[in-house]
């Protein structure tokens, strides 16, 4: 059963120029940039309602035909979805923002929102019949397409920087990716990945090089707008490497928005945010431009924001615009102890990444970008325990547990 007969997508679309492409065959970049999935929204408006979704299963294909697998067919899946949209009052109004919520994609499958992208990358893959995958990874895309992969009964590669968290390179191996550490950063991982395409035959899975892994990310939108009953909040704070999550979120509020289903014309806007150890993002912002100049020498403990230039550079500078948002950088030497106030202040398991988008949240409500009545959410993308080497921990150790001193405890 091929794709066009079954299932809502029309084709796929260049973002750079619009071309139209057959959605029917596995497709990688048009003139080196990504790929839109195209959808018929007026068909999928006739065919399913909030009110239908809203008693689905509690996963991202209650979203299914907003999805690119074809209806019949079989997710390759962990469970994925809808991750808890928390109330976070106290750290709000801490950071001047009182109507501020995180949604927590620490609790998805591999403990990182990355889950979602590679779930519905290898979903198309495994149905178009591809059987050897191969990633370059700043650390917890390699971790869920180890996962994904193997649940499918793929082969997988993951290359990533030698300095990437530990626990990222445990996971990959432990789900049977043949895994390497490389003398460089993710562009150097990213060139082997192509480089071996011929030799390797490998389905080649980098950040927005195929074009699913943005509709798996989309579902953060589509979630996050049925959690506010399809009010959408003010301001979205997203911590941006690649940018599929940016773009994708974007993406899905737009196709809401056609779909009729909104309950309000304001958009929200959207906010990236990266270190000022790589931000090549907030630098491109800065000027004005629509593409992003490659950071030199980039280095930051939040490893998912180490992308020193991102091939849907354009998408995430046009969404960004188009919402009249921001791109903001942070202090790097500030993100640890954010992490650690975050964490103590609500008890959720706040990534670096996420951490940065506190201090964000901060410098925006100092100047009003951010206004005291605006409702924010920030995405907390991956769970803290994944990020060993970066949480301070210097513990005092009990040597005879018979003879504690408890007033000096
Ligand atoms: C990959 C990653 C990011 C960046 O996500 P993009 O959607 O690629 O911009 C942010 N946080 C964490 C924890 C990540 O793993």
């Amino acid at each position: 059963m091929s794709c066009h007969e079954s299932c809502y997508v029309t084709h796929l679309e260049a973002a750079i120029d619009g071309t139209k492409l057959p959605h029917n065959k596995i497709q990688t970049l048009h003139e080196g940039r990504p790929l839109w999935v195209r959808y018929d929204l007026e068909a999928i408006k006739k065919d399913v309602t909030p009110a239908i979704i809203f008693q689905r299963e509690p996963t991202l294909w209650r979203y299914r035909e907003l999805l690119p697998l074809p209806q019949g067919a079989m997710p390759v899946s962990l469970g994925e979805g809808m991750t808890p949209m928390l109330p976070a009052t106290k750290l709000g109004k801490m950071l001047g923002t009182p109507h501020l919520w995180i949604k927590d994609e620490s609790q998805l499958p591999t403990g990182s929102f990355k889950s979602r992208g590679l779930c519905m990358a290898i979903t198309m893959a495994h149905h178009f019949g591809v059987k050897r995958v191969a990633i370059p990874t700043a650390g917890n895309a390699g971790g869920a397409m180890a996962a994904y992969a193997a649940r499918a009964g793929m082969e997988s590669y993951v290359f990533m920087p030698k300095d990437t968290p530990v626990i990222n390179q445990a996971e990959c191996a432990l789900a049977g990716a043949k895994t390497f550490l490389v003398n460089g950063l993710i562009n150097d991982c990213g060139a082997i990945v192509k480089n071996g395409i011929e030799k390797m035959n490998w389905f080649d899975l980098s950040t927005l090089k195929e074009p699913y892994r943005i509709e798996g990310k989309k579902t953060m939108g589509l979630e996050l707008a049925e959690q506010f009953g399809y009010d959408l909040p003010d301001v979205i704070v997203y911590p941006t490497g690649g940018g599929t999550g940016l773009i994708g979120m974007w993406k899905a509020f737009n196709e809401l928005r056609a779909l009729g289903w909104l309950q309000t014309d304001t958009m929200p806007k959207m906010v990236a945010v990266q270190s000022d150890g790589c931000a090549p993002i907030p630098r491109a912002f800065d000027a004005g431009q629509r593409f992003a100049t490659p950071w030199e020498n980039a280095a930051t403990c939040a490893s998912g924001l180490r992308v020193p230039g991102a091939v849907g550079d354009f998408m995430i500078l046009d969404a960004i615009k188009e919402s009249g948002g921001y791109a903001v950088a942070v202090e790097e030497n500030k993100i640890v102890p954010a992490m650690q106030h975050a964490v103590r202040t609500e008890g959720i398991s706040i990534c670096p990444e996420a951490a940065a988008c506190t201090l964000a949240i901060e410098k925006l409500t100092a100047d009003n970008r951010i206004k005291k009545s605006d409702r924010v959410v920030l995405f907390n993308t991956g769970a803290a325990n994944k990020y060993l080497e970066a949480i301070p921990r210097n513990l005092p150790t009990i040597e005879d547990p018979t003879a504690i001193d408890y007033e000096n405890l």
